[in-house]
This record gives C-alpha cells, structure tokens and sequence, in this order.
C-alpha cells in the first residue's frame, strides 16, 4: 500500500476519538505521509452540549464544526457513508469507493437504536442526538405541568453520568420557568441503588436528586413503551405513568462493524486494553466503539486517540517509544 515510503493513516469517524488522533497525526505526519478522515457527515457534533440544545441555552451552530477545517491540519477529509471493513485486504468499503490503509483508526462510536425498545419512537423522547434534541426542546417549550419520567434503559450508552445530569437540568429549567411546583419528577435507572459514603460520586448524586424533589427508584428494567396510554412497562410489572418520557436510547455498535463482524459484542471491538489494537494487523478501535472497562465518554476517547496516535508515529517513523494507556477520569 505505501508508495515511495508515503503511508496511508486512515481514522473512520470524525467523533471526539477520531478528530483528536487525526489532528495529532495531521500535524506530526500530515506532511511526509498520507491522513485521511472519513465521516458520513461533513460536521462535528459536539455531544456533551446537546443537553444544553434541549433546554434552549446553545444553538445547533454553537456546538457545531465542519469536519473540512482539518484540512488546514494536513489531514484529507471524505465524506462518505462507510459500508464495510476487510482488514484482510486492509481496505476500507465506503459510499465513494473503497479505501486502503496502511494504518487504521476506527472510533465509530456506538450508534443509538431506539427502535431496540417497543413504543420507544412514539412514546419517548431524548437529546443523545442533535434531531431529537431539537425535538424535545420545542416539547419542553410547550409543556406546562405534569409528570417527567427520566429513565435509562439497560445496555451500554454514550455518557454514564449524563442522565443524572439530565435530571438536574430539567429541574434548574423548569424552576426558571417558574413551573417546578406543578411538575412531579422522578427518575429510574437499571443501576443498583447506590451505597456507601456521602462523598461517593452515585451517593452524591442521589442525595443532590432527592433534594431537589426528584424521586429516585433503581434497578428498574424498561421492556416496552404505550406511547398511546403514556405508561412506560417495565420487567416484574413495574408500570410508570407520565406526561413526558426522556429516555435514553439504547445503543449498538456501528452498522459496518456488525456487517463485517469486527464488533465482537453489543459493547464494541474487543482490544488490547493498553494499546487498542485489535486482532488484525495494524487496526485500532477507540473510543464507544472499543470494548474497553472503561466509560463511553469523550474524555476516554480523547486519551485513547493521544496514545494510538503516538505509537502509529512511531512505527511509521520509527523514531521514539511507543506508550501504553494510561486513564485519568473519574
Ligand atoms: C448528551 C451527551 C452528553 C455527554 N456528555 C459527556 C461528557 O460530559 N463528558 C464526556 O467525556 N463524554 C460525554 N458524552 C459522550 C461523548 O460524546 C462520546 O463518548 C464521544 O463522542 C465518543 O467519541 P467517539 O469518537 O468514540 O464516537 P462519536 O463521537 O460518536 O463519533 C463517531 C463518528 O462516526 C461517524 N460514523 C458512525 N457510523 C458511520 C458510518 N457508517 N459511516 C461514516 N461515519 C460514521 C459519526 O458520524 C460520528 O461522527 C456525552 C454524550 C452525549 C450524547
């Protein structure tokens, strides 16, 4: 694949993951050596801030940048929908042809499936998406009293702890608005009920939830949705009434990575938990899509994407030492 010494790094997807280790391969080998990002979209949504589209406080364009201005970072970016994966031809299926590699990123993320939970499209609402954020702002703008339902399905999901700060949110913003009083919140969860000391973050979380009047209730398993009735059904016949559901989508790895079994599971792409390699020469999966222990969260992303990109650069210019993963979260 590499011509006259010039190798091709190719990431797939333009997500928190993608974006860092493409602009860190950009500026160390954009240019001596091929980079190219390919994403179905031309835009990079900044997730984290969809909370704030919902409740009306960021515009769509505040948390949104085109893809192409990594281009000025010597990194080629395509736009195509990508369709496949055949690490043993190391080429990548795309909607604009197929793609070689000689190094490849994959942080494709996990790819919300609402469609996973019965009734969930008709009867739900959510902000895991820029649509559906923009949609349930427009249904909070208009609701007036009533009950919210806040609820997390079972299965993995982009941001653990967003939820919980979707619940806290609600509250600021429907105190704002002056309709707290006449509106019943409560919140369920497939997480066991929390334990342990008051500085322990779920503990804190819980405790900050009920003093705000927001009733908690744990290791309650949603099976099905009546959009028509508004009751969302949940497993041993826990039956929740509301006027308004948010909850969040259940989520599955990326469709080409299902169609070409490089998913090894509903959580991802099985890795090497210190270097993200997969079992396929020279391809790493990073970020919601790696099957790592740890959070589906960007800050996780970003430091996976630090540490592949490094050791591509070193392989190809076989200078300096590769390093392993080294998490700092919470
Ligand atoms: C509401 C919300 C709040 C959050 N808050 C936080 C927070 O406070 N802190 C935190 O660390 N994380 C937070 N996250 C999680 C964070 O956004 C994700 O964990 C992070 O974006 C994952 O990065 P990624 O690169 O793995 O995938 P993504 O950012 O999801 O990127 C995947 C990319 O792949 C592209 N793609 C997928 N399939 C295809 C295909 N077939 N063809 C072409 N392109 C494709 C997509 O268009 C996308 O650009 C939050 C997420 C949400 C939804």
């Amino acid at each position: 694949m590499a011509v006259n010494g010039r190798q091709r790094i190719v990431v797939l997807g333009g997500g928190s993951g993608g974006l860092v280790a493409a602009t860190r391969l950009g500026r160390r080998l954009g240019a001596d050596h091929e980079v190219v990002l390919i994403d179905r979209s031309p835009e990079h949504v900044y997730m984290p801030s969809l909370l704030w589209v919902m409740v009306g406080q960021r515009q769509p364009g505040d948390i949104t940048r085109k893809l192409a201005r990594l281009e000025h970072r010597s990194v080629h970016v395509v736009q195509a929908q990508i369709e496949g994966i055949e690490p043993h031809r190391q080429e990548v299926v795309t909607s604009g042809g197929p793609v070689g590699y000689d190094h490849l990123i994959i942080s494709l993320g996990l790819q919300p499936a609402p469609e996973q939970i019965p009734g969930f499209v008709a009867g739900a609402d959510h902000a895991w998406e820029m649509g559906a954020a923009l949609q349930l702002r427009e249904k909070l703008r208009r609701f007036e009293r009533g009950r919210v339902v806040i609820a997390v399905p079972p299965g993995p999901y982009r941001c653990p702890p967003a939820p919980y700060e979707t619940q806290y949110l609600l509250d600021s913003y429907f105190r704002e608005r002056g309709i707290r009083e006449r509106v019943e919140m409560t919140f369920y969860t497939r997480d066991p009920a929390p334990r342990g000391p008051s500085t322990d973050p779920s503990v804190w979380m819980d405790t900050q939830a009920r003093a705000r009047g927001i009733g908690q209730h744990y290791s309650y398993f949603v099976e099905s949705i009546d959009p028509e009735q508004k009751v969302m059904h949940g497993r041993y016949g826990l039956d929740v009434p509301y006027d308004l559901l948010f909850m969040i989508p259940p989520h599955r790895p990326a469709q080409p990575l299902i169609d070409s079994h490089i998913a090894d599971s509903l959580m991802g792409v099985r890795v090497d938990y210190d270097t993200l390699e997969t079992r396929w020469d020279n391809v790493y999966a990073i970020g919601d899509c790696a099957d790592m222990p740890a959070s589906k969260a960007g800050v996780v992303a970003h430091q996976e994407a630090d540490v592949v990109a490094h050791n591509i650069e070193v392989t190809v210019t076989r200078r300096g030492h590769p390093e392993t993963l080294r998490l700092h979260t919470m």
